[in-house]
């Protein structure tokens, strides 16, 4: 079998990891899941282009 990912754990044969945005277990649908709800992913995404464009801009968009 594969060898077991960082984050990944298995707890009684079902493959639970731990989601990168809140640090919450869940059950992937995926094997590539690496967050626990879309929130989460689309969260992570945002922080991800704000840091790569902009730290600023995000949150001077939503404090606006
Ligand atoms: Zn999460």
């Amino acid at each position: 079998m594969s060898a077991p990912t960082a984050g990944q754990l298995t707890i009684a044969g079902a493959t639970v990891k731990l989601c990168e945005t809140c640090g919450g277990a869940f059950v992937p649908r995926r094997s590539t899941a690496r967050y626990c709800t879309s929130a989460c992913r689309q969260v992570a995404y945002r922080i991800r282009r704000g840091a790569e464009r902009d730290c600023g801009r995000w949150t001077a968009r939503r404090a606006t």
